[in-house]
This record gives C-alpha cells, sequence and structure tokens, in this order.
C-alpha cells in the first residue's frame, strides 16, 4: 500500500502541469559527481521529480548520498524560492493551501516538540547562544530562546523572514551558511527540515563545524529518503527539485561522519519519515567506510518499491472499478425499488451507465467515464489523512 498510487500520482501532476511548464524554462545545470565524496559512481533512481520536472536523482555508489544530477542553477533556486514558484508547486501537488497562521502554527508544534526531545542536552548552556540556520521567521528559535534562556540568531536568504525574525526580537542575518562570514560561535546550530535544501553540503558542514564553540552541539533533522519511498511511493513520487540532498537513517551516520560530526543522541520522535540527529564535531571519517552491501541493499529496496507499486497501481485500479460496479448496482436497486426503473428497461440503458458486466464497449473506456457516484473512501486516502507529513513531505515552510 502506498501513499501515492500511480494514477493519483498523475492527478497530481496534472495539477501542476502549468507551474512545471514555466519551471522548465529556468536556467538548469547537471552535477556529474558527489558534493560528499566527489565519486562520480552512481545509480540513477528516477528520471522524474514528483512534479513532473525531468531532475534525475541519484545514488552515490560510494557514500550512500541521494542527490539530483539535474537541478536549477543557483540563482534559478533564488528565483523559485523568492517569487512563490515553489510554495505555488507544492500546494498544486498536495493540493493545499496553507495560511501564514497554519505555517506558524505548524512550526510552534514542531519547536515545542523538538525543545522538550532537546532538552536534556541542553540544560548545561543556559544563557548560550543559538544559531537556526534557514530558520525562516525564526518561530523555532524564539521557542528555544524562551525555553533555554538562549541569546538567537536566524539565518535565513528571505528578507521578509529575516524582517519578521528580528521584529519578534531576534538576531537575524540574510544569507546561507555557507557565506555566513562572522566572528561569533554558537553552544547550539540548529538545521531542521533544511538539511536537504542545502546548495552545497559539504561547504555548508564545514561552515557549521566553525560556528560552533567548543563543546558545542549540532542537530539536523533529515526527511528519510527510503522510508518515504517505501510508504510513498517509489523514488519518482518522493523525489523534488527543491531537495538537492537525501540521506536515510542507513546511511546518515557514516555521512555526518565524513563531514566531521558524531552521534550525541538520535531521535525518531517526529514519526514515520523523519529523524533527528544531536551532533557533535568530530574528526572526519573517510566514506569510503560506508559497507557496498548497505548501498547495494538501498537499490535491491528501490527496485522492490518500484515493482510493488506499480503492482499495488493495477490492483488498486480493480480494487475502484470493481466498488463503482457495486455501487451502481446498488443505485439500480434503488431505482427500481422506487419505480423509475424497470427491470425491462436495463439492455436499454445509455452507454455511460453500462458497466463492465452489461457491456463489452464500457470495458474499454477509462474508469472514468463509468457514472460518478458516492464511492468509499480508499484506503490509501485514508492513511493520507491518518499520516500527512508522510504524502506531503513536510519541510518547516517557510512564511512568505
Ligand atoms: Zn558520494
Amino acid at each position: 500500500m502506498f501513499l501515492i498510487p500511480p494514477a493519483d500520482l498523475e492527478k497530481r501532476r496534472g495539477r501542476c502541469r502549468p507551474e512545471v511548464e514555466k519551471l522548465r524554462r529556468l536556467s538548469w545545470e547537471t552535477v556529474s559527481s558527489c558534493n560528499l565524496c566527489s565519486s562520480r559512481r552512481s545509480v540513477t533512481v528516477s528520471l522524474t521529480d514528483r512534479y513532473g520536472l525531468p531532475a534525475h536523482t541519484v545514488l552515490c555508489l560510494d557514500c550512500g548520498l541521494f542527490y539530483l544530477a539535474d537541478c536549477f542553477t543557483a540563482e534559478s533556486y533564488s528565483q523559485f524560492y523568492s517569487n512563490g514558484a515553489y510554495r505555488s508547486v507544492c500546494s498544486q501537488f498536495n493540493n493545499v493551501s496553507h495560511t501564514i497562521e497554519q505555517i506558524r502554527a505548524d512550526q510552534r508544534n514542531y519547536a515545542q516538540t523538538l525543545g522538550s526531545v532537546l532538552a536534556r542536552h541542553i540544560q548545561g548552556q543556559r544563557t548560550g547562544k543559538l544559531l537556526d540556520v534557514g530558520g525562516s521567521a525564526g518561530i523555532v528559535a524564539s521557542e528555544f530562546v524562551r525555553k533555554f534562556n538562549l541569546r538567537g540568531t536566524v539565518l535565513d536568504p528571505a528578507e521578509e523572514e529575516i524582517a519578521a525574525a528580528r521584529a519578534s526580537g531576534l538576531d537575524a542575518v540574510v544569507g546561507s551558511v555557507e557565506d555566513y562570514d562572522t566572528e561569533e560561535t554558537y553552544d547550539l546550530v540548529l538545521l531542521c527540515r533544511s538539511v536537504e535544501h542545502l546548495m552545497d553540503l559539504r561547504a555548508a558542514f564545514a561552515r557549521i563545524r566553525g560556528l560552533l564553540k567548543p563543546g558545542g552541539l549540532f542537530y539536523c533533522d533529515i526527511a528519510d529518503f527510503m522510508e518515504l519511498c517505501q510508504q510513498v511511493g517509489p523514488p519518482e513520487t518522493v523525489a523534488k527539485i527543491d531537495h538537492r540532498y537525501w540521506l536515510t537513517q542507513a546511511t546518515a551516520l557514516n555521512i555526518f561522519g565524513a563531514l566531521g560530526f558524531e552521534l550525541v543522541s538520535m531521535d525518531i520522535a517526529f514519526g514515520f519519515g523523519y529523524a533527528g540527529y544531536l551532533l557533535r564535531p568530530c574528526e572526519p571519517i573517510t566514506v569510503t567506510a560506508v559497507p557496498q552491501e548497505r548501498i547495494h541493499k538501498l537499490i535491491e529496496q528501490i527496485r522492490r518499491s518500484q515493482l510493488d507499486w506499480t503492482q499495488y497501481g493495477r490492483a488498486s485500479r480493480g480494487i475502484v472499478e470493481r466498488l463503482r460496479y457495486r455501487a451502481y448496482r446498488a443505485k439500480r436497486v434503488a431505482l427500481r425499488f422506487a419505480g423509475r426503473v424497470s427491470k425491462e428497461q436495463g439492455p436499454n440503458q445509455p452507454a455511460e451507465l453500462q458497466t463492465p458486466a452489461s457491456s463489452n464497449s464500457a470495458l474499454q473506456k477509462p474508469p472514468s467515464s463509468l457514472p460518478i457516484v458516492a464511492m468509499p473512501r480508499s484506503s490509501s486516502s485514508r492513511k493520507e489523512q491518518l499520516y500527512p507529513s508522510a504524502a506531503t513531505i513536510v519541510d518547516r515552510p517557510s512564511v512568505g
């Protein structure tokens, strides 16, 4: 069972098509080697992203990092995030539109949960300094300032977000962490729901190492690519142009190790699809430490998710047709009971009301041509309601 079956993916992509056509016309570039280990050895796991953009996602065969091999140029990403296209394509794909109030409420909930998860590690560092990288309007930073009595700084490329963070009393700087030029050092650096969006993973982590005080801690959470593939669908339902990198729980610790961080504590408190890592600087390890069997296991899991997804699509299509037929029969019985349809009228029913059982021509019609009647919700859509964050792959949404 997948949260986005094949037919649903097509429907979602249909809604995104006009925006996707515009995005295709931005400037693109090709990435030929892994940002983390410089290897050129990779496996292509998807030819398109979930929106339908021709962005290949690949898995590095040497370190296990998933990354986009086709992506926008830095300038195009800047336009994508600042002109509303990012929020627009996300909203169309998920068929939801969040208000600023909802986004801020989500961020507050996230901040409170994260604060309680990290409390036992931060208690000894009160009156220290916090840097929230990609911290948007400062909701998470504000919660940490309040809860732990830290001095908070937000770093974000969006000017509007930074203005909002300043208005709430935080120090706030427009920019990216790779280019953050400061003499300040911090007791705690947060990178929440943002690692996938970084432009340069290696440079960003190197800069964060330099920004930590001795004994300082770094919190980074990930959307686990493999967990999402198992639950949402294969890579083409998960990959997104805005996620340049993806980690998984199987590879994250080695990747963090290669970037010069070791684990202090891990949490899976945010539920399915997400994992959080509290880290501290260490001597970088070599990335070849990732066992090859682990990489090949990822490839096998992806192949299996592709196969299962295709079969699931066929099976769920069959279920939909059977349910439509049953609903049609129920409606016929009700109409007969009301005296509006006699048994003799049956064979003369209009072609669009004929069912696969009564018409060969209807067999060739796509399910959408069958009568639209009240249908039970499919189990996949129920699941999506139970786990909205899984199908929507919620980032920390920026307000703007
Ligand atoms: Zn690599």
